[in-house]
């Protein structure tokens, strides 16, 4: 079904404490990458040197230990790989996809209410919620670009997502999980949905959405097994991955673990946090129940939770 040459990846930010809905991402992954006979590896996303802590990542690294997970290469840290992303940013830059864009996020917010008000209809918003980025500074001049960078006006690298798909054919991904209405299967690509998306910052020539692309073509990732709640990022970086000639992974959205109180869980929330779980004496096998994934590690249950469609597994 899968080929033996199958990479799979678990990439935490190591901005937090990882909690339970970590765990069964990092076990269904690491249990198909080991059911399939492929390679199981650990990124580190710590682009946000400002929020990512070498203590957090050592603390990412024990949990995962803890939960009897290993992997098979040294973890590949992002911030040690600017140069990577800035050649993707440039080699999109040399193609005018992308822009400084200099309205702050209090501007954006200004725009979007006098639209409302003005015109009595919503502003569109990206499917996480915020609204599109207005690009009333797409078009301005080479001179005009110039002058505000020499002034020191504050900007961030957006993709010019009109022009974007211009260049590439209708995309569409392989999705072996669900989106979060259950659609599986060829999903078509909807990049435009998020806008001219910021692919990097006046200190930092990246964001998640270039790095996790340039990253999984790096490394080889054959399959991208992580939560629903990244389901819909799956089109910008489907775009990203055609207009920069990099390879298409398969998908698997896996359901997210929610709280108590039905919520994503959040890495600030103490209470599920691997961590102090560990400490109150949880063992490998309770979270390993607590997330519904019965068994040894590795075993057979985890397998079965992961088989991609088509097979007879319960889904
Ligand atoms: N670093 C991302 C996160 O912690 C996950 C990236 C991915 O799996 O594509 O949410």
């Amino acid at each position: 079904m899968f080929p033996s040459d199958s990479v799979l990846r678990f990439a935490p930010s190591p901005n937090g404490e990882l909690h339970l809905g970590h765990a069964y991402s990092a076990l269904i992954n690491h249990a198909m990458a080991r059911a399939l006979g492929g390679t199981f590896l650990l990124r580190h996303e710590d682009i946000d040197t400002a929020r990512c802590t070498p203590a957090f990542e050592r603390q990412v690294e024990e949990d995962l230990a803890f939960l009897g997970l290993s992997w098979d290469e040294q973890p590949r840290r992002q911030s040690e790989h600017m140069h990577d992303y800035a050649a993707a940013l440039e080699a999109l830059a040399a193609e005018d996809l992308v822009y400084p864009a200099f309205m702050s996020r209090g501007e954006i917010k200004a725009h979007v209410e006098r639209f409302e008000e003005e015109e009595g209809r919503a502003w569109p918003r990206d499917p996480d919620g915020a609204p599109l980025y207005p690009g009333l500074d797409r078009h301005a001049s080479t001179k005009e670009r110039e002058k505000r960078m020499s002034e020191g006006a504050r900007f961030a690298w957006r993709l010019d997502v009109e022009r974007a798909i211009e260049m590439v054919p209708a995309l569409t991904w392989e999705e072996h999980g669900a989106s979060p209405i259950g659609e599986s299967g060829t999903i078509v690509a909807r990049p435009l949905e998020w806008g001219d998306v910021v692919l990097g910052r006046m200190d930092i020539p990246t964001s998640y959405q270039l790095s996790v692309v340039v990253d999984d073509a790096i490394q080889g990732v054959t399959d991208v097994v992580r939560g629903r709640d990244l389901f819909y990022a799956t089109s910008i970086q489907r775009l990203l991955q055609a207009l920069l000639g990099l390879p298409q992974p398969r998908y698997h959205h896996h359901e997210l673990i929610l709280g108590a109180d039905g919520r994503k869980l959040s890495k600030s929330a103490r209470d599920t946090s691997l961590r102090s779980l560990r400490e109150a004496g949880l063992t490998a096998e309770d979270i390993r129940r607590m997330v519904g994934l019965p068994g040894r590690p590795g075993g057979l249950g985890e397998a079965a939770a992961v088989r991609p469609r088509g097979s007879s597994a319960r889904r």
